[in-house]
């Protein structure tokens, strides 16, 4: 696996493969890798000639006081893992290569970005989306591959592509869980052992939304979630909302050809965690 950190480099790169004709299957990371991470380097090594990914703690989409420093960071093991996994090329930039020096320039998603995710997260969505698009357009993959775990985000990804006509096909991949139902998370390091233990609640809670689709709308849903999470002392919801796959509209009801998504978020302790499930699916699509 080759390891380029310079931006002319890694479009140079893969420019020979893709006038070779050859597909580029492209998994953008954060590192700190797991294994829902490598679950998508593995689709991507399998559908495509070439497998591109990329580790980048990406400033812009941390808001000041949130865990941009604290991030865990171990390149070396990401190397590691992702050369095991029959990675051709990792871009692993310095921040200076992804922002050259200038005036600044943001991406505004007034709505997408400003709701769930993007409620306690004002930079979040309009940061990843900016990135996003630098990583493209370096990388001009044939497929692009994200996680279900961060589910606001693919829909953010799928508006961008469209809006900015941007050639490339969103393969979105099911999340990786724990063997107790946590999704798998980089920040699930920052948990203390109560924490991790009370942590799964999150998704046992979306599991019983699943569970009782059929019966209950979705103030129920609600109003069952809060209960149910009360009882966890280590556990602050910030939300739980269901909402259409397509744009995330609200739903007052649970119908199936809306294609309801349960959509989670809480403090476990002082680690913000978020998880979903569609409830349109039987048995539940992680
Ligand atoms: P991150 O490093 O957190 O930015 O995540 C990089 C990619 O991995 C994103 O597309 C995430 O949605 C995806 N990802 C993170 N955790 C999981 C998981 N547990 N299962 C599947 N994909 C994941």
């Amino acid at each position: 696996m080759e390891t380029i950190s310079l931006a002319h480099a890694i479009h140079q790169a893969v420019f020979s493969a893709r006038c070779a004709g050859q597909s580029i299957g492209f998994v953008p990371t954060m590192g700190a890798l797991h294994e829902g991470h490598l679950s998508l380097v593995r689709r991507a090594r399998a559908e495509n000639d070439l497998c591109v990914a990329s580790v980048f703690v990406n400033p812009t989409q941390f808001a000041p006081g949130e865990d941009f420093e604290a991030y865990p960071r171990d390149l070396s093991a990401d190397q590691a893992q992702l050369a095991a996994e029959g990675v051709d090329v990792l871009f692993a930039p310095p921040p200076e290569e992804l922002y050259p020096p200038g005036p600044a320039l943001q991406v505004d998603l007034p709505e997408l970005g400003s709701i769930l995710e993007g409620q306690t997260r004002p930079n979040f969505f309009g940061g990843v989306a900016l990135v996003v698009t630098k990583l493209l357009n370096l990388v001009q993959p044939t497929r692009l591959y994200l996680g279900q775990k961060d589910f606001q985000q693919t829909v953010v990804v799928r508006q961008l592509i469209r809006q900015l006509l941007l050639p490339v096909e969103l393969v979105v991949c099911p999340t990786t869980r724990e063997a107790d139902g946590l999704a798998m998370s980089s920040r699930n390091a920052y948990l203390s052992a109560e924490e991790r233990r009370q942590a799964p609640a999150l998704y046992e809670a979306l599991m019983e939304v699943h569970e009782h689709r059929d019966e209950w709308n979705v103030r129920i849903a609600e109003q069952h979630v809060r209960h149910r999470l009360a009882s966890f002392p280590a556990i602050e919801l910030d939300y739980f909302s269901i909402r259409a796959a397509d744009d995330l509209r609200p739903l007052a009801n649970i119908r199936p050809k809306e294609q309801p998504v349960a959509l989670i978020a809480a403090w476990v302790g002082s680690t913000r965690l978020i998880d979903n499930l569609p409830l349109a699916t039987f048995p539940p699509t992680l």
